[in-house]
């Protein structure tokens, strides 16, 4: 007898309700308890903590982004039109990494991570609001993370040949910021 593949529903690490999980979502507030959690392939579920931003308009939802200081060192290699000296200075101290965590094209991904991190938005503490769906696993961070420095580099006005990054990122925070 063939038995059908069972799937075993997602209960809330606190109150044991089912968890509204959608296949490549990694986090979840609980509709009864109200307890934020996060889908990790080694740990299983973990309980975990949500940030809000100020200006998320009532009513909508806000977009959630991994936010993580990061110092990043590079080497870089140019054929010609020599940036290097620019991208040294502004890589000499850390910088705060915002990482789209919700599900975005790859052009979307790199060209907002990238804008809000030569932007920086100040982060103000707001109330708890609703967010589209988290589909970026906290293992993913670094590496797009690293993805969204070589796009800036790329973006230099001058010919790149080779980059040698490293990336040095602190344990990122789930933020909730408004739509932008
Ligand atoms: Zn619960």
């Amino acid at each position: 007898m063939v038995r059908p593949i069972e799937l075993i529903p997602l209960v809330c690490v606190q109150c044991s309700t089912r968890l509204p999980a959608q296949p490549d979502e990694v986090a979840w507030v609980c509709p009864q308890c109200g307890q934020a959690q996060l889908l990790d392939d080694d740990d299983g579920l973990t309980p975990l903590t949500i940030r809000y931003a100020a200006g998320i308009t009532p009513g909508s939802k806000g977009n959630p982004f991994w936010v993580a200081k990061g110092q990043a060192s590079l080497r870089r290699e140019t054929y010609s039109g020599n940036k290097d000296r620019d991208a040294q200075v502004f890589w000499s101290q850390p910088r705060w990494f915002f990482v789209p965590a919700f599900n975005c094209s790859l052009e979307t991904l790199v060209g907002t991570g990238a804008r809000l991190l030569l932007q920086p938005p100040q982060l103000q503490p707001g109330p708890a609001a609703a967010f589209e769906p988290v589909t970026l696993p906290l293992a993913d961070v670094t590496a797009t993370a690293e993805f969204i420095v070589m796009a800036i580099e790329a973006d230099r006005k001058d010919k790149v040949k080779q980059i040698q990054l490293k990336l040095a990122l602190e344990p990122p925070a789930l933020w909730i910021l408004p739509r932008m």
